[in-house]
């Protein structure tokens, strides 16, 4: 909506004026440096401050009169302000107070000039850099803010052309193979008009054979779903998605779910969010897992809890083995069936896990709405899910792992609360929660967000760090009130 109305703006004549502001916010943000420097340099003089002090003040006051000038009178159409985009515009102004603070003393010191002289001299100098740096490289990465993507697609040129009428191009996405189309997951509506985070490439406007290859992989061009938020929930959704027969392959050619991260590391993590079940679950009664994967979580259900029994769904065929070998001394059954639960027992399961299963399902609400039938009345429900509105998720934008082909949608600790109550239940808590990295993984993926694969290659892992790296909890029971869940696609 209002990127929208951002872009038109941008389409028309006020483009070609963004040269023009560019030059005047310039000029007026080197004569506000100037100054604010000449100023607090003859303001401070009779106290004997140090022009190096003057410098590192009138850096932070102009660096912060600068962003607000770009922002609203040269990129006036990026919305709100936001602290990934001034980290990004400081680090560009940085470079250039680098550059002023190994030349003021150069020129002051060694060639003799008096600090204001040499400063005027700078400032001329710096000007010409900042100006290609702004237009070449701040310009560039800006349009491709968290919510923006960097290139237009076709269908987004098209909207930008002052002629089109934006209805009727919707609708005329490349001709795909079948493909899903999804309404908001809480509420059903289908409102949301304009994508909040898209790839350079889009997954919409490519063929089922293209986007295989893209399905796993962290390290590979992004490509996925645009991402579209519901104006009346705010939920984060994909309007286009794969149809079941696609998902099914796609599934089918999953190894475990681990992406490189050793087995130390998720291990601490799993045994953090034990620690959450166990605050509210005795551990006792029937256990239902929906995709265990490598049963790490499960392990320590079975060391350390009571269950009589183990439920266990898992599409996943090739690790069947391993979860075997966790409950051999349990009573459980397995099912490849993710979500057939015909076979659970009405009303006495105790504990459900889902560990990063949510948000990989396109129908969310339907599954919690038919699970909460086979729940007992005090049954807690577990669940683990990325934090779309994370302070990561924020900074790195588009380039933020969970934006992948792999979830359809993705919860915040508000729409994961409004889905639960929807599907009759309780909300217990909802938390941030830790996840263990060891420090070069850490270190690959910052590289890879900023753009910088080839510095990414170490092998080794170093040390295990704790992170609350945008994943939440949320604990959750079958709601007292409610005696049949309300839901369009009650199962
Ligand atoms: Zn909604």
């Amino acid at each position: 909506m209002l990127s929208f109305m951002a872009r038109s703006t941008i389409g028309t004549s006020s483009e070609g004026r963004k040269p023009l502001r560019f030059v005047l916010v310039g000029a007026w943000n080197t004569l506000f440096w100037y100054g604010t420097f000449t100023g607090l340099y003859w303001a401070t003089r009779p106290f004997g401050v140090h022009y190096l002090v003057v410098l590192f003040a009138t850096h932070w006051i102009s660096l912060t009169n600068a962003y607000l000038c770009h922002k609203y009178l040269v990129f006036r159409a990026m919305g709100k302000i936001s602290l990934a985009e001034y980290f990004r515009f400081s680090l560009v102004y940085a470079f250039a107070f680098v550059v002023n603070l190994v030349t003021l003393p150069l020129l002051t010191n060694f060639a003799g000039l008096n600090p204001v002289i040499a400063q005027g001299l700078i400032v001329a100098g710096t000007v010409a850099m900042s100006f290609f740096g702004h237009s070449n490289f701040s310009f560039a990465k800006w349009s491709a803010a968290p919510t923006e993507p960097l290139f237009p697609s076709a269908t987004e040129r098209d909207l930008i052309a002052p002629s089109a009428e934006p209805e009727s191009t919707t609708d005329t996405e490349m001709p795909a193979e079948s493909r899903r189309q999804l309404s908001c997951p809480i509420c059903g509506s289908t409102a949301a008009s304009d994508p909040e985070v898209a790839s350079a490439t889009r997954a919409e406007e490519m063929s089922f054979a293209d986007l295989k290859p893209h399905w796993r992989g962290f390290f590979k061009e992004k490509v996925f779903f645009s991402y579209y938020r519901c104006p009346h929930c705010g939920m984060l959704y994909c309007r286009d998605y794969f149809d079941d027969t696609q998902m099914d392959a796609l599934y089918g050619q999953m190894p475990d779910n681990t992406a490189g991260v050793p087995l130390e590391a998720l291990k601490r993590t799993q045994a953090g969010y034990f620690s959450i079940l166990r605050k509210h679950s005795d551990l006792r009664g029937e256990y239902l897992e929906i995709g265990p994967d490598l049963g790490l979580f499960l392990e320590e259900a079975v060391q350390r809890g009571q269950f009589g029994k183990y439920w266990l769904f898992e599409p996943n065929e090739t690790v069947r083995p391993v979860l075997q070998k966790i409950v051999a001394q349990k009573e459980h059954e397995i099912f490849t069936e993710m979500l057939d639960f015909k076979s659970l027992p009405d009303h006495l399961i105790s504990t459900v896990v889902l560990i990063h299963v949510l948000d990989h399902l396109v129908d969310p609400k339907a599954v919690l709405v038919a699970l909460r039938e086979k729940l007992s009345a005090s049954a807690i429900l577990l669940i683990v899910t990325h934090d779309e509105a994370s302070l990561l998720a924020k900074l790195i934008g588009r380039k933020w792992p969970p934006y992948c082909l792999q979830h359809p949608m993705l919860f915040n600790p508000t729409t994961i609360k409004a889905l639960l109550r929807s599907a009759g239940f309780d909300v217990i808590t909802v938390a941030k929660v830790y996840n263990h990295f060891p420090a070069m993984y850490l270190v690959k993926h910052l590289c890879w967000a900023l753009g910088l694969e080839r510095l990414s290659s170490g092998t080794r892992m170093g040390p295990t760090i704790p992170l609350k790296l945008g994943n939440i909890v949320s604990v959750a029971t079958p709601s007292r009130g409610v005696q049949k869940a309300k839901g369009p696609q009650s199962a």
